[in-house]
């Protein structure tokens, strides 16, 4: 698989913005394929400026890229215009790491953030010449994955997905790249035998392994074709963050994106658990990072990537039990922190405390998003800054990983 980059270059200059499709950001890779290795694509089914800061994909691309038997890439759904072009050249989609041919990955993983990406990841497999329905594909197609929050509720994508990933994706993407790699050794015999194999894995849905039942619209029942394959599918959870210190290497992208600062996740599960709230309920347990560890990555994290704010993520921030602490220590330290702006971007506002905003306001700029219904996965959010120029918005955080996104 050589890259494209020869015929992708000459398009480049008839769209808005190549920047977009270029790669080499601070903190990206340039993998080397090596025989033998499971090759991922990790697709966001979005623009580049939406899908880089995603912390999903850039949390499954460094874990794929530490492994001896992975190698992974990452590519963005082409804007209207460059999509186009490549139909009007023959030129499939690509990774934008090293512009090679996504048909030609063995793993097309998606991230399935929001139900209005879900026609990008048609459009994305059928620009990367792979049969948009699961049935269609041969032995040689990649396989299709989809992970996120929107894969807790796989049936409206199950035509078109081969394997979904319920729950957080640190530990299940080795185990898928295991299965894969074991099939491809013994030679691909088959899609049926690597569904059966990956439907064995706890947190993986394949949907073709199983009978669905709709009483009109409404659906009533999922029964497994096989006694094989499990009735019900269990979520997957990481039980400590410690163990995942990642992004290590964020990605500092070319051109403006949402989201752009550097982003240290604080811990997932919400400890409120509404109702209506899909983020809290599906993330759950509340695990915590440790206190000194959230410092370390953003102190490592701000050196690194040269960034002057730093957002400490969750689904509810303030209900971080070491939110004191680390917010006086990101203020007062004057050695290589002491002069950036912290971003709460999710904070409900009965644990904002008075002692946070105390220490806060002493930094020049400062992002606060507050969900004054009562909880930050919540519609109506406000949101206040000492900078014009510094709004937060809530993010959703990793395709399978993740963890927060209220
Ligand atoms: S709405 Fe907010 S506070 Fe309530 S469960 Fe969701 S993230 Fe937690």
């Amino acid at each position: 698989m050589s890259t494209l980059w020869p015929r992708i270059e000459p398009l480049l200059a008839r769209v808005e913005k190549p920047a977009r499709y270029v790669g080499s950001e601070r903190g990206s890779l340039r993998p080397v394929h090596r025989p033998g290795q499971v090759s991922w694509l990790l697709v966001y089914p979005d623009t580049y400026e939406v899908g880089l800061p995603n912390q999903g994909l850039q949390i499954l691309y460094e874990i794929l890229n530490e492994r001896d038997d992975a190698v992974a890439e990452r590519s963005y759904a082409p804007w209207v215009d460059l999509t186009a072009e490549l139909r009007s050249a023959g030129v499939p989609l690509f990774s934008v790491d090293t512009h090679r041919d996504a048909g030609g990955f063995d793993v097309l993983a998606f991230n399935l953030s929001a139900e209005l990406v879900f026609t990008n990841v048609l459009e994305c497999l059928d620009l990367a010449g792979v049969p948009v329905r699961s049935e269609h594909r041969r032995p040689e197609d990649p396989l299709v994955v989809a992970g996120g929050h929107c894969a807790f509720n796989p049936e409206p994508m199950a035509d078109f997905v081969d394997a979904f990933v319920i729950g957080e994706g640190e530990e299940v993407v080795g185990e898928v790249a295991e299965v894969v790699g074991a099939w491809k050794r013994a030679g691909r015999p088959g899609r049926e035998a690597l569904l059966r194999e990956l439907a064995t894995i706890r947190g993986v849905y394949v949907p073709a392994l199983y009978d669905v039942e709709y009483d009109g619209a409404r659906l009533v029942g999922v029964h497994p074709r096989h006694p094989d394959v499990p009735e019900r599918v269990e979520r997957r959870t990481v039980s400590d963050l410690a163990d995942w210190p990642y992004p290590k290497r964020q990605l500092v992208p070319l051109i403006e994106v949402v989201h752009d600062r550097l982003n240290v996740e604080i811990f997932r599960g919400c400890t409120r658990g509404c109702r209506f709230c899909q983020a809290g309920m599906i993330t759950r347990p509340v695990r915590e990072r440790p206190e000194e560890q959230v410092r370390t990555m953003v102190r490592d994290g701000l050196a690194r990537t040269g960034y002057e704010e730093v957002a400490l993520t969750s689904l509810s921030s303030a209900d971080f039990s070491g939110i004191d602490g680390v917010v006086a220590h990101l203020v007062n330290e004057q050695e290589g922190c002491g002069n950036v702006s912290v971003s709460l971007p999710s904070l409900r506002v009965d644990a904002f405390s008075v002692g946070v905003a105390s220490e806060i306001q002493k930094i020049r700029r400062t992002g606060l998003t507050f969900a004054p219904e009562g909880g930050p996965g919540g519609s109506a959010r406000s949101s206040t800054s000492a900078s014009p120029k510094r709004t937060s918005t809530p993010r959703w955080t990793p395709p399978t990983r993740r963890g927060g996104g209220g």
